[in-house]
C-alpha cells in the first residue's frame, strides 16, 4: 500500500459546503482497492461534531509560522485515524468553513488557508505521515507543491481542481507572511497578482478537473478559467480530466436512511410515497400526476438561477411543481421567494442546508433541474438518476458525460445546448410532456436507476495518474 495524503478545506461527512466535501470523502476509501492507502487531512471547524463522530486529540502537534507570528496546531483524528483534522480555534473555532452565517467570506480566509497548508507541509518534514503523492484540492491547498519545494521535500504532487472560478486571490501583504523560500518560488511566476491557484497549476506535478468534458472545454474557451487560460495552455501536457464517482452507501434509495420509503430499480413503488411526503413537506395538494420538479444547489448565477428566474412565471400553467432548497446570493433568495408566495401550490423555497431534506427531494421529485452555465462534474445529477429522478441539464462540462438527452429511444434525462432561457423553457416543457407519456417515463426511470457511476472508476483512474506520478 502507498501512501496518498488527500488535502483539503472540506470532507464528508464532517464538513461541507460543497461537491468537494462528497469527492473528499467517497474517493480515498475507494482508492484501497487499487493498494492505495489515504488519510484525509482538513481543518478541525468548530461546527464538527467531535463526540458525534468520535474525534479525539493526538500527540501530534506543532507550530508553524506566518511572518512572524508562531502559531500552534494539534492534530485529532478519528478512529481508523483515516482522517487527520487540523485543530486551532483561533483560525478553526467558529462554526463557517469559509463564510460567516450571513454568508460573507472570513476576512482572514487566506490566512487560515495558508496555515493549514503549512501545517501539511509540517507534518510530511517532520515525517509524521510520508505520502507518496500529496494530493491537493482547489486554491485552499494550492499552494502546498511550491510550500514542499520551498523546503526541499519532493513528494509527488496533485491539484484538482474542482472549480476555476474560485482562485484564492491574496495580497502583498499576505505574500509578506511567506518564507523567503516561498516567496523567491512565488515570484517568477505570480504575473499581475498573486493567485494560489494559478501557483498550484505551476508547481503541482499533475493538474486535473473533475470530467473529462470540462477538462476539454477549459482547454477551449478562454473565459472559463477566469483569466487562467494562457497558464492552462501552458500546462496543458499535465492537464486532464476524470470524472467524480459518487457514493452509492449513502446516495441510494435502496438503503437511504434519510427517506421513509425505500425502493430500487425492480420496484420503485417507494418513490410515490416519497413524492407524496415531499408535497406534504411543501404544504402542496398531493398529486400524483404532476411533475415535480427539485433542484438542490448553491444559489450563485453560474448554477443557471438567472434562467430559471426568467422562465418560471411561463411554467406556471402546466401540471407542474417546483421546490428549490438552496442557500447563496440574496437576490436569488429573494426572487424564489417572492415566487414561492406568488404561487404557494406550485412553487416552495426552502433557505438553508438541509441535508436530510436534500435526500427526500431526489428521492420524492420525478425531474431534477440543473441548468448550470457550466459545471465542473456536478453531483446532484449523478445522485437524481440513481433515484430515478430524471435531470434536465445544460450540455455542459460533467453534466454532457453524465446525462444522456432522450430521443425517444434512449436516454437518462434531458439536455439542451444553448445556454438561453428559451431552450430551457423548452426543455423544461418537452421533461414534463415526456413525463407525462408512461411508458416513455418507466424507460427513463430504469435507464437512469441503472447507470453506475460508483468511485471504483475513478480510483482505478486516481491510482494510475499517481503510479505515474511515483517513478
Ligand atoms: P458544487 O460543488 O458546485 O456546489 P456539486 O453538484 O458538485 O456542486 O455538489 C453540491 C453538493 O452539495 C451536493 O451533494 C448537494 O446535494 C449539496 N448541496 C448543495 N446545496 C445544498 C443545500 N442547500 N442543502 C443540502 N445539500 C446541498
Amino acid at each position: 500500500m502507498s501512501q496518498i495524503l488527500f488535502v483539503s478545506a472540506e470532507v464528508a461527512p464532517y464538513s461541507k459546503a460543497g461537491g468537494l466535501a462528497d469527492v473528499a470523502g467517497g474517493l480515498p476509501p475507494a482508492l484501497k482497492a487499487y493498494k492505495y492507502n489515504a488519510t484525509n487531512l482538513s481543518p478541525l471547524y468548530g461546527s464538527i461534531n467531535c463526540q458525534k463522530f468520535k474525534l479525539k486529540e493526538t500527540t501530534i502537534s506543532g507550530t508553524v509560522y506566518l511572518g512572524k507570528d508562531a502559531y500552534l496546531y494539534k492534530i485529532w483524528s478519528n478512529d481508523d485515524e483515516s482522517h487527520w483534522f487540523v485543530h486551532n480555534d483561533e483560525f478553526f473555532g467558529r462554526n463557517g468553513i469559509y463564510t460567516d452565517a450571513r454568508g460573507e467570506g472570513f476576512p482572514d480566509n487566506n490566512l487560515r488557508f495558508f496555515f493549514f497548508q503549512k501545517v501539511a507541509v509540517d507534518l510530511i518534514k517532520r515525517a509524521h505521515i510520508n505520502p507518496k503523492v500529496v494530493h491537493c484540492n482547489d486554491h485552499h491547498t494550492a499552494l502546498i507543491p511550491l510550500m514542499l519545494k520551498a523546503v526541499n521535500e519532493n513528494a509527488a504532487t496533485l491539484l484538482t481542481v474542482h472549480n476555476f472560478q474560485y482562485q484564492g486571490w491574496f495580497s502583498s501583504d499576505e505574500f509578506g507572511l511567506l518564507t523567503q523560500d516561498e516567496q523567491n518560488l512565488i515570484n517568477p511566476v505570480a504575473t499581475q497578482h498573486y493567485n494560489a491557484m494559478e501557483l498550484g497549476l505551476h508547481y503541482a506535478h499533475h493538474v486535473n478537473t473533475v470530467s473529462p468534458n470540462y477538462a476539454k472545454e477549459i482547454l477551449e474557451i478562454p473565459d472559463w478559467s477566469f483569466g487562467l487560460f494562457d497558464k492552462i495552455q501552458s500546462i496543458k501536457d499535465k492537464f486532464s480530466g476524470i470524472l467524480n464517482g459518487v457514493d452509492y452507501s449513502y446516495w441510494n434509495p435502496q438503503y437511504d436512511s434519510h427517506i421513509e420509503h425505500r425502493f430500487d430499480v425492480e420496484n420503485t413503488f417507494g418513490k410515490k410515497l416519497n413524492k407524496a411526503a415531499l408535497q406534504v413537506h411543501c404544504s402542496w395538494p398531493v398529486a400524483p400526476d404532476t411533475a415535480v420538479i427539485g433542484n438542490i444547489s448553491r444559489l450563485v448565477d453560474a448554477k443557471g438561477y438567472p434562467l430559471i428566474i426568467d422562465i418560471l412565471p411561463d411554467l406556471m400553467e402546466l401540471d407542474v411543481q417546483f421546490v428549490f432548497l438552496g442557500t447563496g446570493m440574496e437576490a436569488i433568495q429573494n426572487k424564489l421567494r417572492e415566487f414561492a408566495n406568488a404561487y404557494p401550490k406550485k412553487i416552495a423555497y426552502f433557505n438553508g442546508y438541509d441535508e436530510p431534506f436534500a435526500h427526500l427531494i431526489e428521492a420524492g421529485a420525478d425531474l431534477f433541474l440543473m441548468p448550470s452555465a457550466f459545471e465542473p462534474c456536478g453531483l446532484n445529477q449523478i445522485y437524481s438518476l440513481k433515484y430515478g429522478t430524471l435531470p434536465i441539464v445544460h450540455e455542459t462540462g460533467g453534466l454532457a458525460d453524465t446525462v444522456e438527452n432522450w430521443d425517444g429511444e434512449t436516454g437518462t434525462g434531458f439536455s439542451f445546448n444553448q445556454h438561453n432561457s428559451q431552450a430551457l423553457l423548452e426543455t423544461i416543457v418537452r421533461a414534463i410532456q415526456t413525463y407525462q407519456d408512461k411508458k416513455s417515463r418507466e424507460k427513463l426511470i430504469q435507464n437512469a436507476m441503472k447507470k453506475d457511476f460508483s468511485w471504483s472508476f475513478a480510483a482505478k483512474k486516481y491510482a494510475a495518474l499517481y503510479k505515474s506520478l511515483e517513478s
